[in-house]
This record gives structure tokens, sequence and C-alpha cells, in this order.
């Protein structure tokens, strides 16, 4: 076995070739939305850095101690920085920890990998102490990074680092990837490549554990009822949210109606493409249902609130609030 990523084969070429050509920079820097690949990407590319039997140059063998080590994330020589949840803040402690570890030889493999995953999380003190690293690069040392966007990081960083972009999959193309891949159904392939939005790391996920899926097009499907609910309906589902501790998961509620809200309006636009492009197709004639009853302006003026509540979100106000706020907004 070697690579083995799907929909990503522009950037493997050149980092294949890299290696080929003996040019491989100090440090990388994947980009792309959650679930694209980014962290898959970086330790294959770490394998074929440090794969002791590649089957050619630019390769690896996937069964050799440091390939299957690397990809379990527990090599000697493979140092993993990352805040310990998502959504936290990365601290310059960390960064000091990694520039120590990176200053020693490497134990066992050619070069002494440090993986910075999800980098957009570091503060600005963070940040720069990883550019004194990244100024002046021990010997042996490769860099990967992961980020969202390039937007939240330091210009002197991105300047520093190869910059790999990663976009989202056609979810036709996954589809019939995730179909032969993992020898599931079509129709669950079909609903986890829609449902990811083309991310092919998310896909996967959804097709290993399906309640998240199941979980989605409820949240979804919930949405959809409330255009049709009284207020005293609305207020009701709003009470769910009464404890403050309730924020994450209406965040996460918050970001499933984004995309419900992205059907309605393909729905309400009347693209050809409507269906191939859903989040929701297991919700297809309901969401349809929704779209004729109301304007296409009505939808963006919601899209709009949507987008206020989550940045309201943010600033420790009540869930079961803001919610009721938002869903006033919805037309009746
Ligand atoms: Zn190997």
């Amino acid at each position: 076995m070697s690579w083995d990523i799907f929909g990503h084969d522009q950037v493997v070429n050149i980092l294949r070739n890299h290696i080929l050509q003996d040019e491989v920079r100090h440090a990388y820097l994947f980009v792309g939305i959650p679930g694209t690949g980014r962290r898959t990407i970086a330790l294959q590319f770490a394998q074929a850095l440090n794969c002791s039997e590649p089957p050619a140059p630019g390769e690896f063998c996937g069964k050799c101690r440091n390939c299957r080590q690397i990809a379990a994330q527990q090599h000697p020589d493979l140092i993993v920085t990352e805040t310990e949840t998502a959504g936290t803040i990365l601290k310059i402690d960390e960064i000091r920890d990694l520039q120590h570890t990176l200053s020693l030889a490497p134990y066992e493999s050619r070069w002494r990998i440090g993986l910075l995953l999800r980098f957009d999380e570091a503060n600005q003190n963070a940040q720069n102490a990883l550019l004194k690293i990244l100024e002046e690069p021990p010997e042996n040392v490769k860099l990967l990074l992961t980020a969202d966007s390039e937007n939240s990081l330091l210009p002197t960083i991105t300047s520093r680092c190869e910059v790999m972009h990663l976009f989202p999959a056609n979810p036709a193309q996954l589809t019939s990837y995730l179909t032969d891949r993992y020898q599931v159904e079509s129709k669950a392939a079909e609903s986890a490549a829609h449902l990811s939005a083309g991310r092919v790391g998310f896909a996967i996920s959804l097709l290993k554990e399906p309640e998240k899926a199941e979980q989605m097009n409820r949240t979804a499907a919930e949405c959809l009822e409330i255009f049709s609910q009284n207020t005293r309906e609305r207020f009701r589902y709003a009470s769910n949210f009464k404890d403050f501790k309730k924020r994450t998961e209406l965040r996460e509620v918050l970001h499933v109606w984004q995309s419900v809200m992205r059907d309605l309006l393909l729905f309400s636009t009347g693209g050809k493409l409507t269906a191939q492009s859903l989040t929701f197709i297991d919700l297809c004639s309901e969401s349809a249902s929704v779209a004729a009853k109301y304007s296409t302006e009505q939808f963006r003026e919601l899209i709009r609130h949507l987008n206020r509540s989550l940045e309201y979100l943010d600033a420790n106000v009540s869930p079961q609030l803001l919610l009721e706020e938002l869903l006033l907004n919805f037309p009746s």
C-alpha cells in the first residue's frame, strides 16, 4: 500500500515529487475545512518521508515499523502538537516543548517531524514561537501544519510554508469512491457524501458512526418542522436549551440549520443542479415543500439572522433566549 486518499491527487503528486527530486521543504501547511483529509495527508507524507522500505521513491510501504507507528501517531520521531479539544487555544508552552524535542536528533528515522494540528488555534505568542523555529529550522526536522484557513495565521508563518489547499470533492464522485472502497450500500454512501458536503474524512466518519448521520438528519428535520409551528411550539423547542451549558450543542444545531437553509435556497432559486448539491438528500421532498411556501428573500433574511445568532452565541448570551429570538424570525 502507499498513498491512499481520495480527491487530492494533485497535492499528492506535488508531495511525491518533492521527495523524488530531493526538494522537500522545511515546512508544509495543509489548509482546508475540517474533514477534508488534512491530517490524513500530512501523516501519509510523514510515512513517505520516513518509510524504511519504500517500494519506490516518494512512496511508502505501510508495513514497516516507521509506517505503522506514524499512521497510529505513535512514532518517537513524530511529535504531534494540538489543543486538547478542538476550538480551544494553543499556547506558547506547547510550542516550547515542541522546540525542545525537535532540537534532539531523530531516534530511529531520517526525519524528526513536528505535526501541528489545527494551528489556527494558536495564539499570537505561540505563533511567534513557531516563527522562531521556522526561521532557523533545526537539521533533520520537517514541520507539517494543518489549519482551516490561512487568515488567522501570521503572514510570516505562511510565507515560510509550502501551502497546500485541500478542497471538498464532488458528492457524486465521493459516493462512488465510498461505495467501492468501503463496500457500503450506495444509498448510505450517497447520504454520507452529501451530509459531509464532499469532505472525505467527515464522510468516512459518518459511515463508521451512522448515529451521527441520523442525528444530523433529525436536527435538519426539526428545523423544517419549525416553519409549520406556532409561537408556543417554537418556544417549547427553545426551552430544550435552558441550561447555559447547552451552548455547544446549540452551536452544532445551528450549523446544521445553516446547511438546511442552503438547501432551501437551492430549491428556491431552482437551479438545475439542485438535487446534486443538496446536503440533506433524505429530506428532499420536505425541503422542496417548505421552499415552495416562501420567497427567496425570506430565506436570505433568515440566513442573515442565523449567522448573527451564531456570532452572539460566542458572546455569552443565554442559548434559550438567543434561540427564541431567532425562532421569532422564522416566517409563520
Ligand atoms: Zn514503510
